[in-house]
C-alpha cells in the first residue's frame, strides 16, 4: 500500500452515486442478506428522521436524520448499496 489521499477524492464517485433517484438503488441487508431496492423497504417517519427497515427481517438498514442545517445518513445496516448506471 502506497499511502492515502484525503477524502476529496470521493467527490467524483459520490456525486455520481447521489445524482439519481436513490430509491432505485439496491441494498443488501447485513442481518439477513435480503437484496431489494430501497423503494421496497419499510420506512418509519419520525419528526426529525426516517428509519428505513428491511422488508424481510425488520432490522434497520438506514437512518436519515434531518436537522435544519444538515442531513446525516447512517448506513450500517447495509452490506452494500448498488447503483444502476
Ligand atoms: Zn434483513
Amino acid at each position: 500500500m502506497v499511502g492515502h489521499v484525503d477524502g476529496n477524492v470521493l467527490a467524483g464517485p459520490l456525486s455520481e452515486l447521489f445524482q439519481f433517484d436513490v430509491t432505485t438503488a439496491s441494498a443488501r441487508c447485513v442481518s439477513c442478506g435480503d437484496v431489494a431496492t430501497l423503494a421496497c423497504a419499510m420506512v418509519y417517519v419520525e419528526p426529525a428522521s426516517l428509519i428505513v427497515r428491511c422488508r424481510n427481517c425488520d432490522d434497520v438498514l438506514m437512518v436519515i436524520v434531518q436537522e435544519p442545517d444538515l442531513t446525516c445518513i447512517e448506513l450500517r445496516g447495509m452490506a452494500w448499496l448498488q447503483v444502476p448506471r
